[in-house]
This record gives structure tokens, C-alpha cells and sequence, in this order.
């Protein structure tokens, strides 16, 4: 297959926090006051990470693929948008290398469920939990994230064309 054989991604989220809402993390839903508000479930790192893999394989973006004007995606599985993006991205021809992400809250503390998070984005992706990594980091009670008004993600990822 010609062209290049690595490609990288970035993906970005934001979503604010408020009560009576899950807070969920790649489909991990983790004990707080108050969760992500979203047409969908509001998953703010599924959809990060859903952005890099699609932009790393120059495909669209999450808003494109999944509309917020389209009812059918109001209150979706962001964990089912992510492994129906990345199936795209494996339609054309790349696997994942590696994945790297950073969540940004300041509360809840997310290590506890490091583990979980990184096994269900390694499971959607169809690679070890080696090859998937989670930091979290609070914003130093700086601005709306410090606040706890919001929730931010960022993700990294590597693709790398697939054996035929
Ligand atoms: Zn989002």
C-alpha cells in the first residue's frame, strides 16, 4: 500500500458539569455530584478520542459523523459512536499504535478508575490496555474547569497502516 505508514491524531473536549448527571468517562461511569451535560451521554473523553482516531485518518470529525441536530444520536452511547468511528478508521486501512490522554476535573479523583478506563478505550479500539494511557490532572482551582463548573479531555493517538 503506498503512502505513509504512521499517522498521528488530536482530539479535544469540553463539557460542562451539573448535577443529576452521570459522570463518564470512555464509558466508565465513575461516583460524583454532578456529570457531564451533552445532546449525548456526554462522554468527554470518548468523544476526544473518537476525534483523534477519525482526524488521524483524515476522515471527519465526531459533529459530522454524529450531528447534534440528528435525534437518533440525543442521549447516545458515545462508547457505541466511538467503536462505529474507529471501524471507519480501520475500513481504511490503519490500526491503532498507541493512545495517550489527559483529562482535566477537579474532582472526581480519576486514578482509582484508571484501570477501567483504560481497558474499555483498549477493548473499543482492539488493542491491550498497554497501549492506551490515562493521566488525570485538576486545573489548580484555576478558572471554570478549577471551579468545577467543566470537564476537558485531550487525546493523542498513533495509527499505523494495518498488515493486509
Ligand atoms: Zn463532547
Amino acid at each position: 500500500m503506498s503512502g505513509p505508514s504512521f499517522r498521528i491524531g488530536l482530539g479535544r473536549d469540553l463539557h460542562r458539569l451539573v448535577p443529576g448527571r452521570r459522570f463518564l468517562l470512555a464509558g466508565v461511569e465513575i461516583p460524583s455530584e454532578s456529570g457531564e451535560l451533552g445532546h449525548s451521554d456526554g462522554d468527554v473523553l470518548a468523544h476526544a478520542v473518537t476525534d483523534a482516531v477519525l482526524g488521524a485518518a483524515g476522515l471527519a470529525d465526531i459533529g459530522q459523523l454524529f450531528p447534534p441536530s440528528d435525534a437518533q444520536w440525543k442521549d447516545a452511547d458515545s462508547m457505541v459512536l466511538l467503536r462505529r468511528a474507529f471501524g471507519l478508521v480501520r475500513e481504511a486501512g490503519w490500526r491503532l499504535s498507541n493512545l495517550d490522554c489527559v483529562v482535566v476535573c477537579e474532582k472526581p479523583k480519576l486514578l482509582p478508575w484508571r484501570d477501567a478506563i483504560r481497558a474499555s478505550l483498549a477493548a473499543a479500539l482492539d488493542v491491550e490496555a498497554a497501549d492506551v494511557f490515562v493521566k488525570g490532572k485538576t486545573n489548580e482551582k484555576v478558572d471554570a474547569i478549577g471551579e468545577g463548573l467543566a470537564v476537558d479531555a485531550t487525546a493523542v493517538c498513533l495509527l499505523e497502516r494495518a498488515k493486509p
